[in-house]
């Protein structure tokens, strides 16, 4: 049997974008390809909320998108400002550097976010060209404040860059209006396909930043200059070719993205939250404690929850024989300590109670006794009733 998968991505998807996968494979030139192809970069500037802004779609994970922002708008030397909430804004700073920045980070201890104010003291000395931030740090289910910190990039006239990977299509985020100039993300967690696609939405003023370098790219397959030919023929119903596109998974992306904006992206957002509440109730009704060090921080895509006393890592796996696929720990100072829950995407009612039964179960199981049996799940029952 097949066991519920509730990791922080690949997440499941839904059966019609299954489906999409199965159908014959389509060559780039196909017309009905080609459609399916514009349509899908018009729904993803629709899932940002971007009217302005131009989407790349290209094949690849996360790592790849965040590598396309970079490599297009850093110039060796230039300045950036790494808003740092974990392991994946350490790899956004990973990338940065390769690519020549000198990076300066504003952390905050695991489990925290640095704040506006923190980040402004940083960006008031000047001479910063980008500000990254990670929407949803995936290694600490910490939600960074990010319509606040874009406050401050645009107060300082500096870019930004928002890793959405674990966010997008789940947490609120309105890129035109909070004056994000990447949003990037990846299509195997909230935005519910399989892994492949690094997709991302570019604002004018970032490709105009990008029009002016002086230095070239230094990377083929990462230059928006290759790609963005490409995304205009299709969006104008016209083919063109730079690299072959992955046709399957792009028609399974314009299924999801179809879905997703049929449910709202407000109504979806609602969705998430109130699953992520039910999540908290049974995790404070269990007597776990949160890594996210205030409500305001705990991010509605994941739950990150240290093991109690007397619980270590084998309870992911106790899990598994209850029937729900979690996650370990991934921050490097933690990853013994906790566990992960993804809950993105489709996820019901149905999944909440049974996942949370799974954790109680194998809790028990292994001698865990704060709790009486049947407590967690009556939590999130209460919270998912109101
Ligand atoms: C998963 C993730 C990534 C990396 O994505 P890959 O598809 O694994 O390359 C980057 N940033 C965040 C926030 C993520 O959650």
């Amino acid at each position: 049997m097949r066991d519920l998968l509730m990791i922080p991505g690949p997440v499941d998807v839904d059966a019609e974008v299954l489906q999409a996968l199965s159908a014959p494979v389509l060559g780039h030139l196909d017309a009905g390809f080609i459609a399916t192809f514009g349509r899908a970069l018009k729904r993803l500037r629709e899932i940002s909320l971007a009217p302005s802004a131009q989407p790349f779609v290209v094949s690849g994970s996360g790592t790849l998108a965040m590598e396309l922002a970079v490599a297009n708008l850093i110039e060796p030397g230039d300045r950036a400002l790494v808003v740092n909430t974990g392991y994946f804004s350490d790899r956004m700073a990973h990338i940065l550097e390769r690519h020549g920045a000198k990076v300066t980070h504003v952390r905050a201890p695991p489990g925290g976010a640095p704040d506006a104010a923190q980040v402004e003291a940083e960006l008031a000395r000047g001479g910063f060209k980008l500000m990254t931030v990670t929407h949803v740090d995936t290694s600490t289910a910490v939600l960074a404040p990010v319509e606040s910190l874009l406050k401050v990039a645009n107060k300082h006239g500096v870019l930004s860059v928002v890793d959405g990977v674990c966010a997008t299509a789940g947490e609120a985020f309105h890129q035109d209006a909070w004056g994000a100039d990447v949003y990037l993300t990846a299509s195997q967690k909230a935005v519910g396909v399989p892994p492949g696609l690094a997709l991302l939405t570019v604002s004018p003023r970032a490709l105009d930043t990008w029009r002016k370098r002086k230095a070239p790219v230094a990377s083929v397959y990462a230059d928006w200059a290759e790609w963005l030919p490409v995304m205009e023929a299709y969006e104008a119903g016209k083919p063109s070719y730079f690299a072959t596109p992955p046709t399957s998974l792009i028609c399974a992306l314009d299924v999801s993205l179809g879905q997703i904006l049929a449910e709202g992206l407000e109504a979806r957002f609602e969705r998430h939250r109130r699953m992520a509440r039910a999540f908290r109730a049974a995790w404070s009704a269990l007597g776990l404690r949160l890594l996210p060090t205030s409500e305001a921080l705990a991010a509605n895509t994941l739950s990150a929850v240290y093991y109690p006393e007397g619980v270590d890592a084998s309870l992911v796996g106790r899990v598994k024989a209850q029937g729900a696929a979690i996650a370990g720990g991934l921050h490097p100072e933690l990853k013994t300590r906790y566990f992960r829950v993804g809950h993105m995407n489709r996820v019901t009612t149905g999944d909440v109670l049974v996942t949370v039964g799974a954790v109680e179960r194998a809790l028990h199981s292994g001698g865990y006794r704060a709790s009486a049996s049947g407590t967690a799940v009556a939590a999130a029952q209460a919270a998912l009733s109101t």
